[in-house]
């Protein structure tokens, strides 16, 4: 919530002020508490951000639609992280899978066999919780034993307090389907819980194809589908939900050594917002790519106090990850998850060539060079040395020495760092964090309020309101559709004719539009037209040139 004071008089830059509707002045915020997510569900409706899915039918729990502003709001989501992520740079291509894909590829994921919740029921109020986050929320620790779970003592339903619940079952989350017109086991496929496998799956078209050498890293997005217990906290915890996700493929540091004689750790203090070297270690990757992240968050708007990294520990790590990151954001109902970043080893990559029979390793050609200038001597001493760490990290030996041996021939099976992250989470982020309201006070006393969302310029749904003063002028009206014209082919511009200017504003700032551009008569004489921003609510004149310059430099 933010408190200032401004006028239209501290209005600096170009031109001159303005003319169109009242000078208000923000005497206070109104809101001075947490944003209510109730307030914030119904502006999204009203605005048609989202909706309800099938609410013509009464809804269906964990399921949302996008509205004619959500899904230019998601659309410049997707298209900020797909700029950032793949069009900037020349080590990442990216990926179109399928939703649906041969059954094999979760059994060798491990989510056929491992991808569930424990769940729990009320005996008496018949209603379902996950069993970890009911622990979670009463302060109380999940008994784990193995592979199964049970509840401690003090465990009560969340609902009606009563004790009288399920002893934990585990449930997989997938949501099953059967390819053809027979419904059986044989047949059974699942909608993909993530996006990643199918990465890991194509991975050999992609290295044959892509003219692109290790380290380098294939991005996708789009639907991903969890049958959760619990779907709740507004879009966060959803049914069906986007995914953007990089799979990145790093040397194992040991090829990194041999190449480069060393590997590059944080205690080398690296820069991690400059180039990447070829001496980085899987450590340094993983922080290059939670900087690269957390960076990008900033420069679409969310602010850097309400980012914070979570590390997980301990039991929360899966067995084969080396370390995993969820970068959290602190929404209005608590600090939670927007993506994880994790460092997954060779596992995923290895796993399929388990299960498919297909080799999965590269062949490196500087690997192979640099091992080629090694005597017997210093290759002896060299695997003797990976041996004593992968042992020390109880790892067999014998792996170890099948490793190195690859190593020599220039070949290895590349690890990997994810950086995974939820559209639709980030745009429930981006929605909190723009729900702002004021009390203006204008220059006679008179006080009006308003809702304003403000979104960053870059991933704002609408980019410029246009307006023309007056309707019943055919030259002043004529100028404003030819304006709306050359400016609507750019960015998503919005048209509106009806009402005072002043209402037509409060309008765009529900939707969250940085800047309104009003045609009036001067504009026949000079061809300037009023610019008024959204935040500081400033008018300026400015040419159409000089407005599309300002609008592509802060839209980026
Ligand atoms: P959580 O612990 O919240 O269930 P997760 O750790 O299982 O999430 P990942 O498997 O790491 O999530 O998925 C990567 C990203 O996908 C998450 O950071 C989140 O942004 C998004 N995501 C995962 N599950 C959901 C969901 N049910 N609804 C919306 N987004 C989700």
């Amino acid at each position: 919530m933010r408190t200032r004071r401004t006028s239209a008089h501290d209005a600096h830059g170009r031109g001159r002020l303005l003319t169109h509707g009242a000078f208000w002045r923000i005497l206070r915020p109104i809101m001075s508490k947490k944003l209510d997510m109730e307030i914030l569900a119904s502006l999204c409706k009203r605005r048609g951000f989202i909706f309800q899915s099938s609410e013509l039918y009464g809804g269906i729990n964990g399921f949302w639609d996008y509205g004619p502003l959500g899904c230019e709001l998601k659309r410049n989501i997707k298209n900020a992280w797909w700029k950032h992520i793949v069009r900037t740079r020349e080590d990442v291509v990216g990926l179109d899978a399928t939703i649906i894909m041969h059954p094999a590829i979760w059994k060798a994921s491990g989510h056929a066999d491992g991808f569930a919740d424990p769940m729990v029921d009320c005996k008496d109020c018949r209603k379902r919780f996950r069993a970890d986050q009911l622990c979670e929320e009463q302060g109380l620790e999940l008994i784990k034993d193995g592979k199964t779970v049970a509840l401690p003592d003090g465990a009560k339903c969340p609902a009606c307090g009563s004790r009288n619940l399920t002893a934990p079952r585990s449930f997989n989350l997938m949501f099953k389907t059967f390819v053809g017109p027979i419904e059986d086991d044989s047949n059974a496929a699942w909608l993909r819980p993530e996006t990643a496998q199918a990465i890991f799956a194509q991975f050999s078209n992609i290295i044959a194809t892509a003219r692109q050498k290790v380290p380098f890293g294939v991005a996708q997005m789009g639907k991903s589908f969890r049958n959760e217990i619990n779907p709740r906290n507004y879009t966060f915890r959803s049914r069906e939900f986007e995914q953007m996700e990089l799979e990145f493929f790093i040397r194992p540091d040991e090829a990194v050594e041999l190449i480069c004689g060393r590997v590059t750790t944080l205690a080398d203090k690296p820069d991690l917002t400059g180039e990447p070297q070829e001496s980085w270690g899987w450590e340094v990757w993983l922080h290059y790519w939670i900087e690269q992240r957390l960076a990008w968050y900033r420069s679409i708007g969310l602010p850097a106090e309400h980012l914070e990294l979570y590390w997980q520990t301990g039991d929360e790590l899966a067995h084969y990850a080396r370390a995993c990151v969820d970068i959290e954001y602190a929404f209005p109902f608590g600090v939670q998850e927007l993506e994880g970043i994790a460092a997954r080893g060779d596992f995923d990559l290895t796993q399929h060539q388990r299960h498919s029979g297909k080799q999965m390793d590269v062949f490196d050609e500087a690997l192979k060079q640099a091992a080629d200038k090694l005597d017997a001597a210093a290759k002896e001493a060299f695997t003797e040395k990976v041996v004593a760490e992968w042992t020390a990290r109880n790892q067999s030996p014998e792996a170890a020495r099948a490793f190195v041996a690859k190593l020599f021939e220039g070949k290895y099976v590349p690890h990997v760092v994810e950086p995974s992250a939820g559209t639709d989470r980030l745009a429930l982020a981006l929605l909190s964090n723009a729900y702002d309201e004021e009390t203006l006070t204008d220059d006679k006393g008179k006080t009006d309020q308003r809702t304003v969302m403000r979104f960053h310029p870059s991933i704002a749904p609408i980019k410029l309101g246009v307006f023309p003063l007056v309707k019943n002028k055919p030259e002043l009206y004529a100028k404003a559709r030819e304006i709306f014209a050359q400016l609507q082919r750019r960015w998503n511009c919005f048209w509106d004719e009806s009402g005072a200017i002043g209402r037509r504003y409060r309008r765009m700032d529900e939707a969250g539009t940085p800047w309104c551009a009003t045609v009036d008569f001067q504009t026949l004489e000079d061809g300037t037209v009023t610019l008024r921003d959204r935040d500081s609510m400033q008018q300026v004149r400015l040419s159409v040139p000089e407005l599309i310059q300002k609008l592509d430099t802060e839209i980026g």
